[in-house]
């Protein structure tokens, strides 16, 4: 798949104010931090275009762009949803994010794929791996995205991807679909691009 037109359409505050659910969709979740706005930009081409969620835990919104909007049969929405897990947030917001986030992922039914986005940098997150519980419990299909790989050389890869893959063994009975990439060196956005274009072809 090429991109050949991103445009912004608009920024929900709850799951009901989101365009409609007529095209397929991805939404793309992860830590404060992880490199989803990095991600983002990188796999549509433009620089600054995720910026408008870029303030940690201050941006709770859910931001929705259009793909190829020009072509109406190959267009899909890609999705930014706020990022979680950021310290300063108090527990409050942290609720609130959870309940808006969790009401949009099961709502939407045009969602093809969360997109969980993972720091290749860090040991596994309890919280990402409680959210990755929770789409499996409810039946959410997703995939992960390991961002930031150029930080780590050959071997930090290899020993990373082994030891997530044996914690996500111990709660999984297979490993999800996994995409290695890096916002710096553009791994991973080909076979980004072609996740997206033959799921696209399933709605
Ligand atoms: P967000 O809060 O998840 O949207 O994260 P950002 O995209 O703003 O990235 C957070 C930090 O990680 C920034 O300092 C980025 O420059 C850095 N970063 C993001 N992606 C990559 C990557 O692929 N490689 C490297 N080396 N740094 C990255």
């Amino acid at each position: 798949m090429e991109i050949h037109s991103v445009s912004f359409i608009k920024s929900s505050a709850h799951p009901r104010e989101c365009p409609p659910m007529d095209k397929p969709e991805y939404a793309f979740i992860g830590r404060s931090n992880v490199g989803k706005s990095s991600l983002i930009n990188m796999i549509v081409g433009r620089l600054s275009m995720a910026k408008i969620s870029s303030t940690p835990g201050k941006t709770q919104l859910i931001n929705h762009f259009e793909i190829n909007s020009d072509k109406k049969d190959e267009s899909w929405y890609l999705t930014d949803l706020p990022g979680f897990g950021y310290a300063k947030v108090s527990k409050k917001e942290r609720v609130k994010w959870e309940r808006t986030s969790k009401q949009f992922l099961e709502g939407r039914t045009n969602l093809m794929c969360t997109m969980m986005l993972v720091d290749s940098r860090l040991k596994a997150q309890q919280v990402d791996l409680d959210f990755m519980a929770y789409m499996g419990e409810t039946g959410l299909p997703f995939v992960i995205v390991f961002t930031k790989v150029d930080k780590l050389n050959k071997t930090e890869r290899a020993n990373f991807l082994s030891g997530y893959t044996e914690v996500m063994l111990n709660q999984w009975s297979k490993m999800p679909p996994v995409f290695i990439t890096s916002s710096e060196t553009k791994e991973g956005r080909e076979e980004l691009l072609n996740f997206f274009e033959q799921t696209n072809s399933l709605f």
